[in-house]
């Protein structure tokens, strides 16, 4: 039986449904790529990075290393080979991506959430995992907020019970509840978070919802469950939380910034020398990932770590 999707709800209730149900039956990568998609090099300075991490942690041995939304499960297969053979926690709601996650890494331990990750001190990435959660989208009408909703293929509006800034009138802002909730739970536990994803380094008014349906821009509302709905990251709103819950915070960096120092532009060339049939792909992604057109400037690394940590490669100034 198909979903139904005729019912009113608030947008963000919308977006989860139509994504749960789009990365259940598709193959994202049909849609769209990926940093670890496009070259090994990002998993395996992301698995430097974790593996400096842990020795600045104290190198404990019963270290959990996690990730949220692993897609393919390429990053951590890449990353393994660097950081060392350790088991793996993968956060990952969709059955179709599990599966994939384990032809590449086969001893993973998955989990809905959070939640049920065994305590412990923690090592863990995301990247283009927040973007994937559902926001809430608030309209400036007049004097006040309206709050979106969605019936059918239409978007309705109701008095909003929330205090925005007092943007101009049809101005939109989002919010991202289960991303704050999710860097909440990463302070409240002390863990070392790395948060890779694509959005502005000061929130602002907009409307960054986007669907991508066979690798096109659609309408986010057409035949929901056949696109991939994401939204901008709104990095200083998730910072705050994260600071609120004790934690501290380190970036958000531009991605450039941040694989350049960790040394990606350097392992590019290492391969590329090594095997030289790869070498055209490896510079190109290489270029891709760092280009401020491309992907190094709107793409972001901010990371969440306990107080007074130290500061973690790649964010040092
Ligand atoms: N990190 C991967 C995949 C990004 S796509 C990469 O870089 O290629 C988003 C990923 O988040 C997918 O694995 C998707 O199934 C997962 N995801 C989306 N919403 C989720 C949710 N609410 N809980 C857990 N995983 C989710």
């Amino acid at each position: 039986m198909p979903e139904r999707f005729d019912r009113c709800e608030r947008f963000d209730q919308f977006m989860a449904r139509a994504n749960a149900a789009y990365y259940a039956t598709h193959d994202p990568y049909s849609d769209f790529t990926t940093a670890p998609e496009l070259t090994q090099v990002f998993g395996e300075v992301l698995g430097g990075w974790a593996r400096i991490v842990w020795q600045m942690l104290g190198a404990p041995e019963n270290i959990i290393l996690a990730e949220a939304g692993p897609g393919r499960g390429v990053l951590m297969a890449d990353a393994l080979r660097v950081f060392g053979q350790t088991p793996v926690h993968f956060i990952e709601t969709s059955p179709r991506l599990r599966a994939e996650q384990a032809l590449r890494v086969p001893n993973a331990i998955w989990h809905d959430g959070l939640e049920t990750v065994p305590d412990g001190p923690m090592i863990l990435i995301a990247n283009e995992f927040l973007d994937a959660l559902p926001v809430r989208q608030f309209i400036r009408r007049g004097a006040g907020w309206m709050e979106r909703y969605v019936a059918g293929s239409n978007y309705l509006e109701q008095p909003a019970e929330i205090a925005l800034p007092d943007d101009p009138e049809n101005s939109v802002r989002e919010i991202n509840e289960p991303a704050i909730a999710f860097v909440e739970q990463l302070a409240r536990r002390q863990a070392v978070a790395l948060l890779i994803d694509y959005g502005p380094l000061v929130s602002a008014a907009g409307e960054s919802v986007q669907a991508i349906r066979n690798g096109k821009y659609a309408d986010p509302l057409a035949d929901p469950g056949s696109a991939d709905l994401t939204a901008h990251v709104d990095f200083a709103s998730l910072a705050a939380a994260a600071s609120c819950a004790g934690a501290d915070v380190q970036g958000p960096v531009k991605q450039n910034a941040f694989l350049t120092a960790l040394g990606l532009p350097q392992r590019t060339d290492m391969l590329a020398q090594k095997s030289p049939q790869m070498a055209a792909k490896l510079r190109m992604a290489g270029r891709r990932l760092t280009a401020p057109e491309a992907m190094g400037s709107l793409f972001k690394a901010m990371a969440i770590c306990p107080k007074g940590f130290p500061p973690l490669p790649g964010f040092e100034v």
